[in-house]
């Protein structure tokens, strides 16, 4: 029995999501808060919806995810595909480099 992800649509696609992965990375800096620069904001980030297939996929590393952290999506999509506010997911982790 599977753990039902009530309502959530995959990341990936429109089907509804079935499991829930762990993203590859678990924590997301934000730089410095607007309103009150000496804090650096670091998010924990939820874990990855997907749908049977994506999960399969994304576990085997036939694809990559990406967040968007803009405040209107903060969401999982695919890596480098355009998120609902039309930046493009980025991704996650090891990087200061880019
Ligand atoms: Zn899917
Ligand atoms: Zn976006």
């Amino acid at each position: 029995m599977t753990s039902s992800v009530s309502g959530s649509p995959c990341a990936l696609c429109e089907r509804p999501a079935t499991e829930l992965i762990e993203p590859p990375r678990r924590t997301l800096a934000r730089g410095l808060d607007p309103s009150d620069p000496s804090y650096s904001v670091t998010v924990i980030l939820p874990d990855v919806a997907l749908c049977a297939g994506h999960a399969l996929e994304v576990q085997n590393g036939e694809r990559l995810l990406g967040w968007c952290d803009d405040e209107r999506c903060r969401a999982y999509g695919e890596l480098g595909g355009s998120s609902a506010c039309g930046d493009p997911y980025k991704k996650l982790g090891s990087g200061n480099r880019s």
